[in-house]
């Protein structure tokens, strides 16, 4: 094969922060380093390809009116950064969808290949010589069952959870910043082999997607995924062309990635992870450590201090009474008692 080759990309928790379930522009939020390390793969002559399940289509509980925004939010956020992506391929389909159009078993769902082959037979993408990058193991088995070396992000926050017969990713990184190192490192010391299993023959995209509801382990077709986005740089037909501009320049312009500062990747993740998880329990720390009980402890203190103060001052007085001084010094323990109980119970709720 001689097409070009890609990186084909995850969506949530890959390239953007998942929350729940996205669905609205205003929670679009880059992962820290994401947008350099896509800015640094396509300097490395990678087209950059999103494939990203959106069940929620089917479920309706996104539109594709929407989701549409909220991709334009992420190319806006990754272009202020100087990072383009060449298309994202969707998969509206569920088999449990409750909007009929949607609801069916689809080979475009991941962990089906199906985003991926169509990318390849559209954009002329070598498979062998791509590699597929997303933070669950149905990334990882799309890509592997596409022909793509694999790499599966392992935050420290949020682990992917492995079933028995999830295959292994090819290799394994904290984002994608590390991501790149790996690549960089793979691809300048070794040939490119085809890794797993053989490529799949490649099945033709259906003409009618809704036509078939076939179980996927049966289907052999790839359901028409949606494509929201096509800026190909060799295309003339450019949306925004100043962006485009902007992007050649800067692979032009390509300085080499300093090996320092790639080592240090990993260091700055680890202590971005600590520096939110501090953060996190300061502010749970903040909120949980103040109680009623607490607040009555300490007033109940100041007048323990306040009887003992009177205590003190009848004693030396020039005429002490004694039952004044001893009563004063009742209140102070009464009160302390009160204080000390009070804090207890702060203690204990
Ligand atoms: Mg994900």
């Amino acid at each position: 094969m001689s097409g070009g080759k890609a990186i084909f990309l995850d969506r949530d928790d890959t390239i953007i922060d998942d929350p729940g379930y996205i669905n609205s522009p205003e929670q679009v939020k880059l992962l820290v380093g994401a947008a350099g390390a896509m800015a640094d793969f396509r300097k490395m002559g990678y087209k950059l390809i999103v494939v990203s399940n959106q069940s929620g289509i089917a479920r309706g509980i996104i539109t594709e009116q929407v989701l549409g925004q909220i991709h334009e939010k992420l190319k806006q956020l990754l272009a202020e950064q100087n990072a383009y992506i060449d298309r994202i391929y969707y998969c509206p389909y569920h088999p449990d969808g409750v909007i009929a159009k949607f609801r069916k078993y689809s080979d475009c769902r991941k962990p089906k290949p199906g985003m991926l082959l169509a990318a390849a037979k559209e954009m002329d993408i070598d498979l062998a010589d791509s590699w597929m990058i997303g933070n669950s193991y149905r990334d990882i088995t799309a890509g592997k069952t596409a022909g793509c070396r694999t790499i599966l992000i392992k935050s420290s926050l949020k682990m992917p959870v492995k079933k028995r017969d999830d295959p292994d990713a090819d290799f394994d990184a904290i984002n994608l910043r590390e991501a790149v190192n790996i690549i960089k490192r793979e691809t300048a010391s070794k040939p490119v082999i085809p890794p797993f299993a053989p490529m799949p023959e490649s099945p033709k995209p259906a003409e009618h997607p809704q036509q078939t509801a076939a179980p996927e382990s049966e289907s052999p077709q790839i359901e028409s995924p949606r494509i929201i986005e096509d800026k190909q740089m060799e295309q003339t037909e450019i949306i925004e062309p100043v962006k485009v501009a902007q992007t050649v320049e800067a692979v032009k312009e390509k300085p080499r990635q300093p090996a320092a500062e790639e080592v240090s990747t990993k260091t700055e993740k680890l202590l971005e992870d600590i520096r939110l998880l501090l953060k996190s329990r300061n502010r749970d720390e903040l909120y949980s450590d103040f109680s009623v009980f607490k607040l009555f402890s300490g007033f109940m203190q100041i007048v323990v201090l306040g009887c003992l103060f009177i205590a003190l001052r009848y004693k030396m007085s020039p005429n002490p009474e004694d039952s004044a001084v001893y009563t004063a010094i009742g209140f102070a323990i009464v009160f302390q008692l009160m204080a000390m109980t009070l804090y207890i119970m702060h203690k204990d709720k």
